[in-house]
């Protein structure tokens, strides 16, 4: 990924990533959902400018426009990312759950 400056919140710990918009905790699911510019991000954009994240298991869904992403983003990755929807994720190693310290 590609950095913009090193400025990370708490609550929005993913605001200095390049062309990032918007994001939400999913704390049940252990995940953000991030929606970045693809183009910005260096992702591939050919499915869509507009890139929604899912920060755990990396999961990339592209959509054409930037209301779209947030929708998707609301409504949350299991509709999105297959290993939120239950499917086995094969690099555990990998995966960055995170701890909702808040409930
Ligand atoms: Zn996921």
């Amino acid at each position: 990924m590609t950095y913009t400056e090193e400025n990370p919140s708490r609550r929005k710990p993913h605001s200095w990533w390049a062309g990032y918009q918007t994001e939400r905790k999913h704390a049940d699911l252990g995940t953000y959902a991030l929606v970045v510019d693809a183009r910005e991000q260096g992702l591939d954009d050919a499915g869509g400018r507009w890139a929604i994240i899912c920060t755990r298991h990396g999961t990339i869904f592209n959509t054409t426009s930037l209301k779209l992403a947030r929708m998707f983003m609301r409504s949350g990755p299991t509709e999105w990312c297959d290993y939120c929807n239950g499917f086995e994720y094969p690099w555990p190693e990998l995966e960055e759950k995170i701890e909702d310290a808040g409930r």
